[in-house]
């Protein structure tokens, strides 16, 4: 496909706001590409150049684009002085706008898709002395090669200011319907539909590379997507927790389980293959350069074979032999220095699962079988409730655990290794599969917190932000909007207005993120009984307390069909600044909230019975 075009395409889906006709815009779009393309578009529309675990950021600075434009004008004849751009650029506010309205239309030798996007990530490789220079000599002829329109999304792009709107569950929405056309009504082949969509999100889930499924599905079809399986190099995307409040709770919901100490620290996916490893965190970013000693020790173990599995990382304390607190594990999570740092506060890692062994997926396999195997690579240090936690002696070992269908067992496990510091227990169904990108009651936390009302955090995705307003004008922000996440609809539903918790420094901070995520509008997908003074893309997550949830009327989160109140918090505050280990998506979910009504209801009921 001619550049150009692709561009126009993107022109639609700008104008396109609800997440059903963006993924009908989409699927046209995607139809008339080949799968090469098909995979570099995908990559494009969510603003990026390679899946995001691969770590291509383009992210230039305005003023390189500036001058780009501005050496593009010289070469076209039509010069302008840098202080006449910056004025036309203040005056716009939009880089791309900016491209678009100076670049003389005009006949010009089509550039395809293919090759824009050759050219784009060429630039941003460009690295080392002088490579600044070079990025915009190339940005500036790729701007003169194509058409205004196209300059406008090519400037927003290279400043990751390309917004559509188009997560991952648009994208998958749109696939699905380059196989199974939606009707206009949307009922004919619903079902159908629904399960290209589970086939779809499965493969996604499996390697985290929605470029390479798109690729797949147009090339061979739901017959290669069924193909995708678990691969070295490609993140799985990370089971998540459920949770429930007591150990009576977790065994009339799981019967006999599998419970482990919950340990506070790193995830890390941990991929090996004869001598190299790879470590993706929790968020799929890869962190193998900032754990060496895990990467290293990795390697030793499997000693050339191949294996992917999960742990999480703790900072060790020598002089105690015992873990570190976050607060200290945290200072790991660095880009320079690390070396220095890792012999001050060296890693241990407790391994909890293994998804892949010598080119055998065992995500299928049911936990204990996972776990025999896992027992037999890495040592068991303790088992039992009355054992102290002791870490292992190398980098590697199990993670602790005890097995039992005794619901008061499950209690003092949980009081023991709360005492002893870690934050809680995670129990595993015994037959449940290793479920990759879901949350589901085959891991069920159990916290300290929730043993007391609803004194657990949320995780809140910001989609909004008020003006200040008292001592806070100066600030120039006064309060947030959070939301909760529902996977289901894929959209962000209003929970909170948060106005405490932060200090003015942090509230600064805040607002200079906010202030880049500023939308016209509310951004496609989120949904919200209240309208704050400027929205927000989703994109910055907090962790929120409250000292209650309530049913509300003004917020939409966790409203079910027919109903006619949401969900809110009372009194919430902010117990984080943003936090960087979790993207919108990640926030608490719609059904989570809900499940913490409950917990809250069954625990102020039982508190009730017992005054009286
Ligand atoms: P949360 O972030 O509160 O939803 O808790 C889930 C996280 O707990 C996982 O993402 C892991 O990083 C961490 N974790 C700690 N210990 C374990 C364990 N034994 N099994 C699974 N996850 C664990």
């Amino acid at each position: 496909m001619i550049f150009d075009r692709f561009a126009e395409g993107l022109e639609a889906l700008e104008k396109t706001s609800g997440r059903i006709d963006l993924a009908k815009g989409l699927s046209n779009l995607l139809l008339d590409l080949s799968p090469d393309e098909t995979a570099k578009a995908l990559y494009m529309v969510q603003g990026q150049l390679m899946p995001s675990f691969a770590g291509e950021p383009m992210g230039m600075a305005g003023s390189l684009l500036l001058r780009a434009i501005g050496r593009a004008l010289e070469t076209l004849k039509s010069p302008l002085s840098e202080a006449d751009l910056k004025e036309r650029l203040a005056a716009t506010g939009d880089p791309g706008l900016l491209a678009e309205s100076l670049l003389p239309s005009g006949e010009r030798p089509p550039v395809s898709l293919a090759e824009v996007y050759d050219r784009l990530l060429a630039i941003s490789r460009l690295s080392g002395a002088g490579s600044q220079e070079d990025k915009i000599l190339h940005l500036s002829r790729l701007l003169a090669d194509v058409s205004p329109l196209s300059a406008r999304f090519v400037g927003r792009f290279v400043m990751g200011r390309l917004r559509l709107g188009v997560g991952d569950a648009t994208i998958l929405d749109a696939l699905v319907q380059t196989e199974v056309p939606a009707s206009d009504d949307g009922t004919a082949r619903k079902a159908e539909r629904k399960k290209v969509r589970e086939e779809l999100e499965g493969a996604y889930n499996l390697c985290s590379d929605l470029g390479r499924v798109g690729a797949v599905l147009r090339e061979e079809g739901r017959a290669g997507i069924r193909k995708i399986s678990p691969m070295v190099g490609y993140p799985v995307r990370m089971a998540l927790c459920e949770r429930l409040g007591s150990g009576e709770e977790i065994v009339e919901k799981i019967g006999r389980a599998a419970v482990e100490s919950k340990y506070d620290g790193f995830r890390c996916q941990i991929h090996v293959d004869g001598k190299v490893s790879r470590l993706f965190s929790r968020n799929l970013e890869e962190t193998t350069a900032m754990f060496p000693e895990i990467a290293r020790a990795a390697v030793e173990i499997f000693a050339g074979r191949s294996a992917i599995f999960e742990g999480e990382a703790l900072g060790y304390d020598a002089e105690n032999d015992s873990y570190h607190p976050f607060q200290v594990t945290i200072t790991r999570k660095r880009k320079h220095n690390v070396l220095e740092k890792s012999s001050e506060i060296p890693l241990k890692c407790l391994v909890f699962d293994i998804l892949y062994l010598d080119g055998v997926s065992l995500m299928e396999r049911p936990f204990s079988e996972r776990r025999k195997i896992l027992e037999g690579l890495f040592p068991v240090r303790v088992r039992g409730i009355a054992d102290r936690e002791l870490p292992p002696e190398g980098v590697f070992g199990a993670s602790r655990l005890i097995v039992t269908e005794d619901p008061h067992e499950v209690d003092l496990f949980f009081d023991e290794v709360v005492e002893e510091g870690f934050e809680g227990v995670i129990a595993k169904r015994l037959d449940g599969v290793y479920a990759a990108g879901s949350r589901n009651f085959n891991w069920i936390k159990l916290k300290r917190s929730y043993k007391s009302a609803l004194s657990d955090t949320v995780d809140l995705a910001l989609i909004g932000y008020y003006r200040g307003k008292g001592l806070r004008t100066k600030l120039g922000i006064g309060a947030v909007l959070g939301a909760v996440y529902d996977p289901g609809t894929g959209e962000f539903q209003s929970v909170a207005r948060i106005g405490s918790g932060l200090s003015e420094e942090g509230w600064r901070d805040l607002r200079a993120i906010l202030e880049e995520l500023r939308t016209e509008g509310p951004p496609a997908g989120v949904v919200s009984g209240l309208v704050p003074d400027f929205w927000v893309r989703p994109t910055v997550v907090v962790s929120v307390l409250a000292d209650e949830l309530t049913r509300s009327p003004t917020h939409r989160a966790g409203r079910r069909e027919g109903e006619e109140e949401g969900f809110a918090l009372r009194f919430p505050r902010m117990v984080s600044g943003p936090r960087g280990d979790k993207r919108a998506e990640d926030a608490t979910t719609a059904d989570e909230l809900r499940r913490l009504y409950e917990i809250q209801r069954q625990r102020l009921s039982g508190k009730g019975g017992e005054g009286g």
